[in-house]
């Protein structure tokens, strides 16, 4: 068994907060219904927005929820309010023209996940050039926790695989592969649409993996309508979730691709020596195992046949290191050359865990954070000193096309109207 964040009181029952002592909001007890992987609607999950941010709101800070933070700006020298940084973001739920508000403020914690810590960090460094001394070493050695994500259809069963929370179990199949069983809710099947129903690869190629595929759904018509088509498929699936602890990697660069419709964004580069794996040979194994034990069909995602892994839990990309040239923070998370700036999230974890890594991202940002005085204690803090030889360039962010499109998008339909008119006049 998990031990899981969970509060299993009466289900639906309301009660004052269990956790802190009754400090924190009230809540509901699990009515088992497997929609916690995308967060629970009933009340009874112990998520970030019920401990975390309802405490620190509660003490005192003030949450800018919907916020895009484009740039983190240095404030060299003395300030006036003893600010160090700037931080610059945009309201995401403005339509057009989205509003920007700068913060003044003496510490930063980025804390944007790997996709969004790393692509902003980035952009700071070789784009706006507002942080151009973080390390060379920013965006290497992203791992993906070594993952799979495949999965069982039962042709038909009398129980309903969808009843209880998420995840309710772990097992380590040998010393470096450990397999979760995941549940969702009934009504979540869009998943399927990216799946098909495989035993195996055959072929080198994307091209034979499909063509494989499209063989085996020939033959077993019924098999690929149980994975595709048929209804009650999250009363019928379980997705089985394979974790890795062997290190291997890819890194992250600004550039562009077809992913990214030819927008600069983030891209993902193979390594050449460690290459993430696609398939993962054990958790196929297990798979095949247990399609036999519950009458169901094996399942995997289309990113297998295309030969791109995927993950659920990205890791890395803001590596700890003894100094610039070996990682982007130090010990205690704070950026290199950038005192005051610290990175907590997921992108400072240094190897594939092989467990679901939210209890790890949260004990090192604990430490991290008990590393920085409290207020009252705090020593006061020396202004930022510009480093030596360093030219101030704020370039523009390069963002003009994204700007743009919302403009062309709502030009567009008047254009067409507008030629429509003048043809039919002619
Ligand atoms: C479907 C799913 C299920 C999962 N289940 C589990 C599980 O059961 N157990 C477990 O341990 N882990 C689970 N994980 C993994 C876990 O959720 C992540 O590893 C973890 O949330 C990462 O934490 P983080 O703080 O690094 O980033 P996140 O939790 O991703 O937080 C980053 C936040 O920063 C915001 N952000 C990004 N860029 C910017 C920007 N420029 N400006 C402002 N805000 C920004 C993002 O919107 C986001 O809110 C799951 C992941 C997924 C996708
Ligand atoms: S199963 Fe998960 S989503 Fe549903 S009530 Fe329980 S904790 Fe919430």
């Amino acid at each position: 068994p998990t031990p899981v964040a969970i509060f299993f009181g009466e289900p639906g029952e309301v009660v004052s907060d269990p956790f802190f002592d009754g400090e924190g909001p009230e809540r509901a007890g699990c009515i088992h219904c497997g929609g916690c992987m995308v967060g629970c609607r009933h009340n009874a999950k112990n998520t970030l927005d019920k401990n975390y941010l309802y405490f620190a709101e509660k003490w005192g800070a003030e949450i800018r929820a919907e916020a895009n933070v484009l740039d983190i700006r240095p404030l060299y020298g003395p300030q006036p309010d003893n600010a160090r940084y700037e931080v610059v973001y945009e309201h995401i739920t403005d339509w057009f023209m989205k509003r920007k508000q700068v913060v003044r403020t003496r510490n930063v914690v980025v804390a944007g996940g790997v996709l969004g810590t790393v692509d902003l960090l980035l952009k700071c460094r070789d784009e706006s050039g507002s942080l151009p001394k973080l390390s060379r070493r920013l965006g290497l050695r992203v791992r993906s926790n070594s993952e799979a994500l495949i999965g069982v259809t039962a042709r038909e069963t009398a129980q309903d695989f969808s009843e209880g929370v998420a995840i309710t179990s772990h097992f380590w199949v040998d010393e470096v592969t450990s397999v979760e069983p995941v549940r969702f809710p009934p009504g979540s099947s869009f998943m399927r649409t990216l799946m098909l129903p495989l035993e195996s690869l055959k072929g080198k190629t994307t091209l034979a993996h499909f063509g494989h595929a499209l063989w085996e759904g020939l033959k077993r018509p019924f098999d690929l309508l149980t994975v595709r088509v048929l209804p009650k498929w999250p009363e019928k699936n379980t997705v089985l979730l394979v974790m890795q602890t062997l290190d291997n990697r890819m890194s992250l660069r600004r550039g562009r691709s077809l992913w990214t419709l030819g927008f600069k964004g983030l891209v993902t580069h193979r390594d050449p020596d460690q290459p993430i794996p696609t398939v993962i040979e054990t958790g196929r194994a297990i798979l095949n195992r247990f399609a036999d034990k519950v009458n169901g069909v094996p399942w995997v995602g289309m990113n297998e046949l295309m030969n791109k892994p995927n993950t659920a839990h990205v890791l890395g990309g803001c590596g700890i290191g003894g100094n610039e040239t070996e990682g982007v923070v130090d010990v205690n998370q704070q950026v290199f050359n950038y005192p005051g700036l610290y990175v907590a999230d997921a992108s400072v974890i240094p190897v594939n865990l092989g467990v679901n890594p939210s209890l790890t991202i949260t004990a090192m940002t604990e430490r991290a954070m008990a590393h920085i005085p409290q207020k009252v204690d705090a020593p006061p803090l020396e202004p930022l000193q510009k480093p030596e030889g360093l030219e101030l360039v704020q370039r523009k962010d390069g963002r003009f096309l994204q700007k743009a499109l919302p403009f062309i998008f709502a030009l567009l339909p008047l254009s067409l109207l507008f030629l429509f008119k003048t043809f039919k006049r002619k």
